[in-house]
């Protein structure tokens, strides 16, 4: 993790703008919010209707006698029954209407409860996303060999840029003229090869990116490298700190994969257990460039950061 300031708020930003986990907790309250309420208070209302549709049905299908004084008696009878019955009611409505509102009240509760809880679980499960570093740097061992992978990894724009700083060594005799328009070979050679081969594609959430590029950069640089390589006089077999000026692009691509931590992917005598393989990808015999397999690292590393999932595609 880095210990610069700056960094660490930008980072900080992008969890604040992590939209997935965030949006589904707003969308789960919303659906239980038209939950909480749905039918409650209109089931009271309807039901006063109906009930005091009932008191006038049983006021007017009462069958009083026929006989004065008895019907008079009786008619004012029904009628004081009739209020009566509304009257009661109106009280049952009210009723209705508070143990309506105490429900959608306990409702509404649950539901914030249920969505701090969610919040709280989104933030908890992004957290790590702000250690997922710029600068990456780990310890390779395969077979008999160890080496320090590092790099630096951006993703902005829909682009993930990967950053290889390399400090050349030459041997004396190598002239600068030489040095430079091999660095030049050098470069051109690793950024062709490497970017762009495969896209990485959102396979989850709703971050705003759905695809993003994967362009690499290489920097010979004086001092804060990543990597130190001497360069030797004449030609010979290459390896990762080790390069000649007659090493090809090719060869110099080889090496940056390791530089990225890709292990060889050929067959050695001195290697029984490698995992050897045989689609002529850059790792194995480099007769042609990165696979799925070697982008997979940096969609690994934009899922962590954005709270998608990200896939090579
Ligand atoms: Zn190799």
């Amino acid at each position: 993790m880095d210990s610069n300031c700056g960094e660490v708020i930008e980072r900080l930003g992008d969890i604040m703008s992590i939209e997935t986990p965030f949006q589904s907790c707003e969308e789960t309250r919303e659906e239980q919010r038209l939950v909480c309420v749905e039918g409650k208070i209109l089931s009271c209302v309807e039901k006063r209707v109906e009930e005091y549709e009932a008191c006038d049905e049983w006021a007017k299908k009462y069958e009083c006698c026929d006989w004065w004084p008895c019907s008079t008696i009786c008619s004012v009878l029904v009628w004081f029954g009739k209020w009566i019955c509304k009257a009661w009611r109106t009280i049952t409505y009210t009723f209705c209407i508070l143990y309506a509102w105490i429900t959608v009240f306990f409702c509404y509760i649950q539901t914030w409860v249920i969505y701090t809880i969610c919040v709280f679980l989104a933030v908890v499960t992004c957290f790590p996303s702000m250690f997922s570093a710029n600068e990456q740097s780990f310890d390779m061992e395969e077979c008999i060999y160890g080496w320090n992978a590092a790099y630096r990894i951006e993703g902005n724009n829909c682009n993930i840029e990967i950053t290889v700083k390399i400090r050349l060594n030459p041997d004396s005799g190598i002239s600068n003229t030489d040095l430079n328009d091999r660095m030049q070979v050098w470069e051109t050679a690793i950024e062709s090869t490497w970017s762009n081969q495969f896209q990485i594609e959102r396979s989850d959430g709703e971050c705003s990116c759905e695809t993003y590029s994967v362009s690499f950069n290489v920097e010979f640089v004086e001092s804060n490298e990543h990597h130190t390589v001497r360069v030797r006089n004449g030609a010979g077999t290459a390896n990762m700190g080790n390069w000649y000026i007659t090493s090809s692009g090719r060869t110099a691509s080889h090496e940056f994969g390791h530089m990225l931590g890709f292990i060889d992917e050929y067959a050695a005598t001195e290697c029984p257990d490698r995992n050897v393989t045989s689609d002529n990808s850059i790792m194995q015999d480099n007769r042609e460039g990165p696979r799925e397999r070697h982008y997979e690292p940096f969609a690994d590393w934009i899922s962590d950061r954005t709270c998608c999932e990200y896939e090579v595609a």
